[in-house]
């Protein structure tokens, strides 16, 4: 293999740019050429190809988001659009791809395996940590650390007026940035959607609480269980009294410097991938499990079910008591 490509996809998170960096530097370093995609799969379809060199990847190490851009392409879903892509890509000689994004990016990574051969390399690169064959993705472990911030500054706040707050984080499906980001700041409750939450318990706590004289009550709420002001509600049609506010951390959890967990992870997930590539090997993705940097097929990564950790969770909300 001579020719490689890389482009992000799909949601965008930090590290993503530090992968790219990697990526490019190793491939170089390998003798290979490295072709950056703009915007995603939208750029394959439309032939945004361009060669790289190791200034292209100059000062980005320290940046959030992606300096190829990314995108949502409904058109790849369809075969048609992804034997465009897969033409552009033979038309400049590139056998190898490495995409970084998440579930829905690797799924087209498989496709464009599957049916047209192109040797795909998936590198998980998602803040939810959506991915069940892998223990982290890349811009997990930053977006953890704003929402810790995030949580130090409103308990200063609501400990000074003794007040309950309830603090939405992102996860539709997956509570993960939820439940690290609770254990990490101490939160009293975390409600994710893996599991159910009974609201009367929840009440009953709260008043625990403020009658054992805790100054503070935080409660990190992941998006996919409810909106914060929705669950206020809650509470008080339930009973609890006194001040209870709500902060929907949005946006923000995207963005952001990367950590060092993010930027080592992005510098072993890059070389691997592109090994993986030197080695003629496509159809993998790659990710880290125990501590160690695994690979695996994407469709059988792909296909592992997703598995939530109860026994962290019961430890958080033990620590929070
Ligand atoms: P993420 O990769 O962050 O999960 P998306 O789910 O939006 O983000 O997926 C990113 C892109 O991957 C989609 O816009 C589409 O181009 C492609 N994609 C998603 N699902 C499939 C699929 N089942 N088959 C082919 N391509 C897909």
């Amino acid at each position: 293999m001579r020719k490689i490509a890389v482009l992000t996809s799909g949601g965008d998170a930090p590290g993503m740019n530090a992968a790219i960096r990697a990526v490019t530097r190793y491939a170089i370093e390998q003798g290979l050429e490295i072709y950056g995609v703009e915007r995603g799969y939208t750029g394959l379809i439309n032939n945004k190809i361009f060669q790289m060199n190791r200034r292209s990847v100059s000062d980005i190490i320290q940046r959030g988001g992606t300096i190829l851009k990314t995108s949502r392409c409904e058109e790849f879903i369809q075969k048609d659009y992804r034997q465009i892509a897969a033409e552009n890509l033979e038309a400049y000689g590139i056998e190898g791809l490495v995409v970084i994004g998440g579930d829905g990016s690797f799924r087209g990574a498989k496709d464009l395996f599957v049916d047209f051969g192109v040797k795909t390399i998936g590198i998980p690169g998602t803040i939810d940590n959506d991915l069940s064959y892998t223990d982290f993705t890349l811009g997990f472990d930053t977006t953890v650390n704003t929402v810790l911030s995030a949580i130090n500054n409103l308990r200063d706040t609501m400990t000074s007026h003794d007040r309950v707050c309830i603090i939405e984080v992102m996860g539709r499906k997956c509570g993960d940035i939820a439940l690290y980001a609770g254990i990490g700041g101490g939160a009293e409750s975390i409600l994710v959607p893996e599991l159910p939450f009974d609201e009367k318990e929840l009440v009953r706590k709260i008043k625990t609480n403020q009658r054992i004289g805790k100054t503070s009550d935080i409660i990190v709420l992941a998006e996919g269980v409810c909106k914060a002001e929705a669950l206020k509600q809650k509470l008080k049609d339930g009973g609890v009294t006194g001040s209870i506010k709500t902060t929907t951390l949005g946006y923000i959890q995207r963005g952001g410097t990367p950590s060092m967990q993010d930027r080592l992870l992005a510098a072993e997930f890059g070389i691997r991938a592109v090994n993986l590539l030197i080695e003629g090997k496509g159809g993998r993705v790659v990710g880290i499990r125990n501590n160690q940097i695994v690979d695996d097929d994407i469709s059988e990564a792909l296909a592992m079910p997703r598995k939530f950790n109860e026994e962290l969770y019961k430890y958080a909300l033990t620590l929070g008591k």
